[in-house]
Parts: C-alpha cells; sequence; structure tokens
C-alpha cells in the first residue's frame, strides 16, 4: 500500500518512482523477514550490506565516477524513507556510510583520497563511521577535546568518542580532532596502533544497529589520510546537514509503517459491538496521524526540489529533521495505543520504531538544538549560550 493522500506520486519522476518502489520491495523482502529477530537479538543484519550496495544506497547522490548512483534528492529521500519503514537502525547504517563518510571525503578530501576510499565505501567493500560526539560534548561538539598534533609525516591523535554508529564494524572512521585549536577531519583505519572501538551494550533503542566508543590513544594518522579541505566546526556540520535531510525523510517511513499497521488492526479488532475504527476516538487519532504524516511528505518533497536547486538553508532542514522526528514518535505512540496490549508485542512493528525514534529524535542534533538553530533565524537572537 501506497499512503499518499495529497497524490505526491504525481509529482515524482518514473526514475524516483522506480527508486521507491525497488527499496520498498527489497525492505519487504528482506529486511522485514529478519528485522524483528535482530533487533532482539541486539545485532544488525550485516548479510544485507551488499544488497544495500547493489541497490546503489551507499553515497546515492554522490557522482557514477566513484562507483555511486548519482541521483537526485527526492530519489535520496525516497529511498531513505522506504528504508526506515523497515527499521531506523538499518537506514542509519546507510546513512552514516553515505553522508557521514562518503560525503566528508567527497567534499573536503583530495582527488587521491576520493579514488582511494569512496569506490570501496560504495560498492561496501569498506565500512565507514563518523566520529564526532565525546563523553563531555553531545549537543556542543565545538567543545570536543579529542586533539591532533603534527608530527614528521603525519598526527598523532588523542581521545574519546561516544556513541558512535557502526563503530566497532567500521573499516575506516571519519574522527574529528582539533588540530592547533581548528576542528580538522581524520581517517582513521582500524589497524591503526592505538585505536579501539568497543562496542556499547545495554541499548533498548536501536538496536538493530551497532553503537560504538572510539578509543584514540597515541594514534599516528599519516598525512595522506587529513581531509585537508575541512576546517572548523562547520564542516562536521556540513555532513550533519546531509544526514538530517535523510532523517527528516527517513522518519516517515516509520510513521507509515506505524499507520498502516493501526489502520489495519483498528479496522479488524472488534470490541463491544464493532470494529474499533467505528468508534470517533480511534477515527481522531487515525486522521491526526495521516495528516501528520502528509505534512511531512509535503514538508520533504519541497526541501528536497530546494536541495536539488542549492536553496535549501540549514534551517530548512532543522525544521523538517525536528518536525518529522516529533511527528514520528508521537505517531508511533498514538498506534501502540490503538493496538492495546497487542501493541507492545514483537509480532507488530509499532514498540520497535518508537523505541527507535527515541535515538533518532536524539541524534544529528536534539529537538531542542534544532528549536534554538530556529529560534536563531527568525528572532535574530541565539539562545545557545
Ligand atoms: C543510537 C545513537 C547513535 C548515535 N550515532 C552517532 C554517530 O554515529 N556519531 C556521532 O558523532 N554521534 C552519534 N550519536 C550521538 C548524538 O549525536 C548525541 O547523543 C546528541 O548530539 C546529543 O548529545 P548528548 O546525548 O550528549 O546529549 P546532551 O548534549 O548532554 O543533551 C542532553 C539534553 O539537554 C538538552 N540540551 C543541551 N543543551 C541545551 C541547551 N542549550 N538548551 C536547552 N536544552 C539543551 C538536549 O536537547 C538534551 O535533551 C548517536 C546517539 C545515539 C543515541
Amino acid at each position: 500500500m501506497n499512503i499518499d493522500y495529497f497524490d505526491i506520486e504525481s509529482l515524482l519522476s518514473e526514475d524516483e518512482i522506480l527508486v521507491r518502489n525497488s527499496v520498498k520491495q527489497f525492505v519487504e523482502s528482506e529486511v522485514l523477514p529478519v528485522i524483528e529477530e535482530k533487533y532482539l537479538e541486539g545485532s544488525f543484519p550485516n548479510e544485507l550490506i551488499p544488497k544495500l550496495a547493489e541497490l546503489g544506497l551507499f553515497g546515492i547522490t554522490l557522482p557514477v565516477e566513484y562507483g555511486c548512483a548519482g541521483l537526485n534528492n527526492v530519489a535520496y529521500g525516497l529511498a531513505m524513507q522506504e528504508l526506515e519503514r523497515g527499521d531506523s537502525g538499518v537506514r542509519s547504517f546507510v546513512s552514516v556510510q553515505s553522508a557521514l563518510v562518503m560525503y566528508p571525503i567527497f567534499t573536503f578530501g583530495s582527488d587521491d583520497q576520493k579514488k582511494q576510499w569512496l569506490p570501496k565505501l560504495a560498492n561496501g567493500n569498506l565500512i565507514g563511521c563518523f566520529g564526532l560526539t565525546e563523553p563531555d560534548y553531545g549537543s556542543n561538539p565545538g567543545g570536543m577535546v579529542t586533539n591532533a598534533k603534527k608530527v614528521d609525516g603525519g598526527y598523532i591523535l588523542n581521545g574519546a568518542k561516544m556513541w558512535i554508529t557502526n563503530g566497532s564494524v567500521a573499516d575506516i572512521a571519519v574522527v574529528w580532532a582539533k588540530l592547533d585549536g581548528v576542528i580538522k577531519g581524520f581517517i582513521v583505519e582500524k589497524e591503526f596502533k592505538g585505536f579501539t572501538a568497543p562496542e556499547m551494550k545495554g541499548k533498548h533503542s536501536l538496536r538493530a544497529s551497532v553503537t560504538s566508543e572510539l578509543v584514540l590513544d597515541n594514534v599516528f594518522v599519516p598525512e595522506f589520510n587529513i581531509l585537508n579541505g575541512s576546517s572548523g566546526l562547520k564542516s562536521p556540520l556540513m555532513c550533519l546537514n546531509q544526514a538530517r535531510y535523510g532523517i527528516a525523510w527517513g522518519v516517515v517511513g516509520a510513521m507509515l509503517a506505524c499507520y498502516e499497521s493501526a489502520l489495519e488492526y483498528a479496522k479488524s479488532r472488534v470490541q463491544f459491538s464493532k470494529p474499533i475504527a467505528g468508534y470517533q476516538l480511534t477515527q481522531a487519532k487515525l486522521v491526526g496521524m495521516i495528516t501528520e504524516i502528509t505534512k511531512s511528505q509535503l514538508m520533504n518533497y519541497q526541501l528536497a526540489k530546494l536541495k536539488d536547486n542549492g536553496k535549501a538553508k540549514h534551517t530548512h532542514i532543522s525544521m523538517a529533521k525536528r518536525n518529522n522526528c516529533d511527528k514520528a514518535l508521537e505517531i508511533a505512540r498514538i498506534a501502540r495505543e490503538i493496538l492495546g496490549a497487542n501493541g507492545i508485542l514483537s509480532e507488530y512493528p509499532v514498540m520497535r520504531h518508537a523505541n527507535n525514534l527515541e535515538s533518532v529524535k536524539t541524534y544529528e542534533g536534539t529537538h531542542e538544538m534544532h528549536t534554538l538553530i530556529i529560534g536563531e533565524d527568525i528572532t535574530g537572537f541565539s539562545a545557545f549560550d
């Protein structure tokens, strides 16, 4: 079923519909059959990696010369939406690889660095992660203490990162560290001496996704591995902007999964004299859900158009990320309510989505951070300090 109350499909090109449908089909045949088990187990379905690569989902908007699909931002968004209809952890895997690893190499790297890493990241032979957050610096990464010191032939990195998606499974980590007080990106390879990435356990959210610490203890990083084009906090924030865009679309997939589940359930669950879908209170919930989904879909589509025309501001992306995550979580909770006790079972996807969305609302800038970003934009006053 395509939930499309305002006929947004009529705005899509054939290619965009094709991308959406092929990712949707992949999620139905390959992700949904395994995801609940993986979620309960607390592991990522690694067997999906080559298939995600085959579908062209890694670095989907980057040029074909690096083995990428070179698609537009509508197609990118629709792909993220369909992936997250399956699970936020699977979408997170692709977001990190694409927006937080391939994008910075493409944007801040030299030609040699692009040739060295992008094709292997595109075909899934290399997995990457993005290390910005630290134990004491989450919403204000500019305060980071991880540092780089220039030495003969390269740099020595010291510090620790936390909450790093794919950290323990990554072959390379884009690590942000201060060099003479200025934030720079470095490619740290998993074999480098002094580098470890222990997995963080005990999550109740994004369980089908690996989250890790990164420990850098006097790690020598050769000159070749510095992303020379990066400079200051703006550089990692540019990467986050790419990922936040994907999240704004992705969470609509989670909304759709929860809404579909709740609608179907409400139509068949009989209490008192009729299906619960026939009661006004349930209808009000379902109408609220489809309305928020439609608003998010429309906002995403226009955002994609702005982005394709080079007119999307980071504040536009903040608004879509902030709103859509918030509404997705609300929808997941209402869907859980409609399913009653069944809503907590793994037989239905809603509790998994609701739990996942707690992380998605927090990472890549919390709801509050995006409020302050937009607040500063519309008032001219910064509330950060
Ligand atoms: C599953 C998961 C995966 C992640 N993956 C990655 C990754 O791959 N790479 C990476 O670098 N990071 C990653 N993160 C980290 C994520 O980006 C941070 O958790 C996020 O930026 C928030 O930081 P924090 O958790 O330290 O919260 P804090 O910054 O400590 O914030 C705590 C609370 O205080 C609020 N707050 C903070 N400052 C203000 C203020 N000025 N005004 C009002 N409220 C405020 C916040 O909004 C929040 O509600 C991941 C996180 C999770 C949960």
